[in-house]
């Protein structure tokens, strides 16, 4: 379709975050309380990030952007419409 509309937001949701155990979160848990600590922003129920952000997660993850991108939706932290628009090209 054409591109009029400006990409949605990638909004992390921080409260379903914190429910979640184990060693395959802890990186993404890391990385958001990182950017929450660079903001100064530590009361927020959602954390928007940047689409570079998911691609240092994608390396950190060792995954493609848009399948990190789906699995971070099924874990409920992140929004599948902004998940819907990432894609695996440069730039
Ligand atoms: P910076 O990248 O030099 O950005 C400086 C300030 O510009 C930010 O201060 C913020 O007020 C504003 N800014 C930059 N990009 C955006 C943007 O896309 N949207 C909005 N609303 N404001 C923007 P702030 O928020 O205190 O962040 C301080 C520093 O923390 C940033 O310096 C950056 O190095 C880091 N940071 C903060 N949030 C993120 C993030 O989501 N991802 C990454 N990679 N770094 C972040
Ligand atoms: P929005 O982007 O749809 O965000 C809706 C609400 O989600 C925000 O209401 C805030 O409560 C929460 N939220 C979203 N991202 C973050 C985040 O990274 N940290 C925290 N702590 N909360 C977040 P709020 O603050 O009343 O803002 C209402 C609307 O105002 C936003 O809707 C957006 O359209 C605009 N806005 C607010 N701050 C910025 C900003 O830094 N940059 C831009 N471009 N728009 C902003
Ligand atoms: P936003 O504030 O509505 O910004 C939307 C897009 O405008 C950003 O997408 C980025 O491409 C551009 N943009 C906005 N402000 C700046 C800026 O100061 N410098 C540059 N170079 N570009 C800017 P992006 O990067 O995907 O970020 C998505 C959302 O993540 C932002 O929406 C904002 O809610 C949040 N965010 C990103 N970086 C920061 C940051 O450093 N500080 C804060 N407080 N929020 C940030």
């Amino acid at each position: 379709g054409a591109a009029a509309e400006p990409p949605p937001k990638l909004v992390l949701d921080l409260e379903r975050l914190g429910e979640l155990e184990g060693v395959e979160v802890a990186p993404l848990a890391r990385y958001a309380a990182t950017i929450q600590a660079q903001r100064g922003d530590y009361n927020g129920k959602v954390l928007s990030i940047r689409k570079e952000d998911m691609r240092t997660l994608a390396v950190i993850y060792d995954e493609r952007p848009s399948v990190l991108a789906d699995r971070l939706v099924a874990w409920g932290v992140l929004n599948a419409e902004a998940a819907d628009a990432v894609s695996d090209d440069e730039s």
